[in-house]
């Protein structure tokens, strides 16, 4: 399936949920504006004075559990410095 163009807010963006007959069947018909800590986020696309995310039609979701991982403006802490190994214990030798 290719992604049609939105004719919503996100004009000329190719989008999933745009559709021939049906238009736009995000919940809404049409994308949400974005979430208070996507201030900042370089991924942010005004349009008409009205704040949305460039890649994400629902920006709060992305919040929901914990940060957004496509955030620009936040640092994410590599996993790796924080990996902690639980239940590996040396055996002993007998
Ligand atoms: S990428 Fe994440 S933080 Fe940036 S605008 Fe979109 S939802 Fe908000």
């Amino acid at each position: 399936m290719t992604a049609m163009q939105c004719d919503t807010v996100k004009t000329g963006v190719e989008c999933d949920f745009m559709t021939k007959n049906k238009g736009c069947t995000f919940i809404g018909g049409a994308c949400r504006t974005i979430f208070e800590k996507c201030e900042g986020c370089d991924r942010t696309k005004t349009v008409d004075d009205v704040k949305y995310c460039a890649i994400f039609p629902d920006p709060a979701v992305k919040w929901r559990l914990g940060n957004c991982n496509m955030a620009t403006h936040i640092k994410v802490e590599s996993k790796d410095a924080s990996k902690v190994r639980v239940g590996q214990q040396k055996q002993k030798k007998k």
